[in-house]
């Protein structure tokens, strides 16, 4: 019999497969011996998967969980499709094409039709390729100078860890501008501060991780061509717009982050965080085609066609790219607009009810940034309770909220943040609210204790590398 709920899968094991997860952990890491029954399988591995947590009540991703039955079945139908077979499936090729203009027009390139970009499997790769573009046009140009290429350095604000590892694996000196009291993001001041002749780019992030704050990137171009008029050196900036990229278009039009400013030459987004995709979608962009050097593209003969790749992986499936051609249909820009509107609108209602609860500090309120917002206590030291355990105490409801310390200079600020996605509702948002004062009146109620220790935010806040790498 199959297994239907969790509270039975702890009382009777039936399936020997399930046992042994159970008994022995060790057992369960030795390669099975004998075939198995697909529907005990399928049962067995969908009971473990139940105890995983709710994807609804994770407020601490950035990426989609919402899915349409016709995302499903395109999924579904193109669970056989590789990405990189351009030649055996041309027709999900051309669709990978047209999001990568449709995205330069959402982006303003002056060469929307015919400039350059690719799918990648996230904004991490993404970031890798913007970045060795980078590093190969400032080589060129440090060459044609007579110039040493030996340190190259890229300047950056409080980055999401996909940069520092760009900067480690790719040999680049990280230059990232620590937060400094009340300033947690990169200002035009500071990057001028650091520009030199080594500087390959400027990293600006629309959507801090941290905080949810876009950076100001006409404000950095302004101070970058007036350094290019004094002196002659010219930085490109790359936007890191994981989540930004698919939020200002819609959300703040006006705002002026993109291809509109000829010094931005490369953009990355996350397909699957605000552009609505299923995981394992993202995009790298370029301004205009002569902004991503000859050099990195390899023309690979393969299967009988020849195609030119810029990527780091090879194959991939072709499901996610699809459906992200689907959202573009299905939502165009009113639709991403709607969307978005309502999450911004539910982060800011959240914001004012969780400042009106008495002990917290508002640090995003919503407004101008990522849909949600993030809060510190506003008397740490003298707090019976810190940010560690109300996550902790909201965990035990199946609600997600993490807690976290800031980057170099900011470690002793401790932040919680809630991130809001398409399927949040204000109905959820009422039932987080009730929880969330009853774990603080809780907490406010116990005897004074010493902080507790460092519970694990989300894992791509926590690897965080404070040894100055
Ligand atoms: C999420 C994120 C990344 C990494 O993107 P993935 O799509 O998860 O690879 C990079 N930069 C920023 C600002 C992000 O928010």
């Amino acid at each position: 019999m199959p297994l239907h709920n969790t509270d039975e899968l702890h009382a009777t094991p039936t399936s020997e497969i399930e046992s042994n997860v159970l008994n022995d952990r060790t057992e369960s890491y030795i390669f099975p011996e004998a075939k198995h029954d697909p529907q005990t399988v399928y049962q067995t591995i969908h009971n473990q998967l139940v105890l995983d947590g709710n994807s609804q009540q994770n407020l601490a991703t950035f990426c989609t969980t919402w899915i349409e039955p016709e995302v499903k079945q395109l999924m579904d139908e193109s669970a056989d499709k590789n990405m990189i077979d351009k030649d055996e499936y041309p027709q999900t090729a051309a669709i990978e094409e047209r999001c990568v203009h449709m995205l330069a027009d959402l982006w303003n390139s002056p060469e929307a039709a015919s400039t350059i970009g690719c799918s990648t499997t996230g904004s991490s790769e993404a970031a890798m390729l913007g970045g060795l573009a980078l590093k190969w046009n400032w080589r060129k140009r440090q060459r044609a100078k007579g110039k040493s290429i030996d340190s190259p350095n890229l300047i950056m604000g409080p980055v999401q860890v996909c940069w520092h590892k760009f900067c480690r694996y790719f040999d680049v000196e990280i230059c990232e501008v620590p937060m400094e009291g009340e300033r947690l993001l990169l200002t035009a001041e500071e990057v001028l501060k650091r520009c030199d002749e080594n500087t390959l780019g400027v990293v600006v992030t629309l959507g801090v991780t941290f905080t949810l704050q876009f950076e100001p990137v006409y404000e950095i171009s302004l101070v970058l061509d007036e350094l290019q008029t004094q002196t002659g050196v010219d930085i490109s900036i790359h936007v890191d717009g994981a989540s930004g990229a698919f939020l200002a278009p819609f959300l703040h039009p006006e705002l002026v982050w993109d291809f509109r400013l000829p010094r931005v030459k490369s953009i990355n987004a996350s397909g699957h965080k605000f552009g609505l995709a299923p995981l394992g979608v993202g995009w790298a962009l370029w301004r205009e085609k002569h902004d991503l050097p000859e050099e990195l593209i390899f023309d690979v003969n393969y299967l009988g066609g020849n195609m030119p790749t810029f990527a780091l992986n090879f194959s991939r499936p072709g499901g996610e790219v699809i459906c992200q051609y689907y959202n573009f249909f299905r939502l165009g820009k009113e639709g991403y607009r709607e969307i978005h509107t309502e999450c911004a609108e539910l982060g800011r209602y959240l914001a004012d009810k969780i400042g009106a609860f008495g002990p917290f500090k508002i640090v995003y309120d919503g407004h101008g940034g990522i849909p949600g917002l993030c809060w510190e206590l506003k008397d740490a030291a003298s707090s019976n309770f810190t940010l560690y355990d109300l996550a902790d105490r909201l965990r035990v409801c199946g609600w997600l909220v993490p807690a976290y310390s800031m980057p170099p200079n900011r470690e002793d600020l401790v932040i919680q943040r809630i991130l809001i996605r398409h399927g949040f509702t204000l109905a959820m948002a009422d039932e987080l609210l009730v929880e969330m004062k009853r774990a603080v009146d809780e907490l406010q109620q116990r005897p004074l204790k010493p902080a507790s220790g460092v519970l694990e935010a989300e894992a791509e806040l926590v690897p965080h590398d404070h040894s100055g790498r």
